[in-house]
């Protein structure tokens, strides 16, 4: 189905997404996105339930591809309010976990957003493995800036 910016009907005979201010709000807040994909990855929404983001600084190419993970407060879904909750993160991040519920990414094209939906689910995995083996330790800083630099540099590509 086809949508305009503000969540009218173009074509299509079936309902949007109960997450649909979310998406609008995305597309409101970002010149750059053009595609947004929403989802219930186990491991990265267990995360969430303990109040904590995925932590990006461990593993290079999650860093990347993904950035650094946003944790947005829960907001009841379907509603504005779970809209109004990622307002503060736009602008830095292009990953999202949303608290008790799921996770959400942006990016300039479909295969973009869902690689980082996918990228953000292995990085789950790996660090809950990773963390039975031991303690986790991240990327030095400067590693960090450098793989930060790269993400920026292809994003505006
Ligand atoms: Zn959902």
């Amino acid at each position: 189905m086809e949508l305009g910016l503000d969540g009218t009907v173009r074509s299509g005979a079936r309902r949007p997404t109960s997450e649909l201010a979310v998406h609008l709000r995305a597309y409101q807040r970002r010149a750059d996105v053009r595609a947004v994909v929403h989802a219930h990855p186990p491991m990265a929404t267990a995360f969430t339930l303990v109040g904590e983001a995925v932590d990006t600084t461990s593993l290079a190419e999650v860093r990347y591809g993904v950035g650094p993970v946003a944790l947005v407060p829960y907001g009841t879904p379907s509603t504005d309010a779970a809209a109004d909750v990622f307002d503060p993160f736009w602008a830095s991040h292009d990953a999202f976990l949303m608290a008790h519920h799921g996770a959400l990414t942006v990016g300039p094209t479909l295969t973009h957003a869902h690689q980082r939906m996918e990228s953000l689910e292995n990085g789950a995995r790996i660090i809950w493995a990773a963390r039975a083996l031991g303690p986790v330790r991240s990327l030095p800083d400067d590693a960090l800036a450098e793989l930060d630099a790269l993400r920026r540099s292809a994003r505006t590509t």
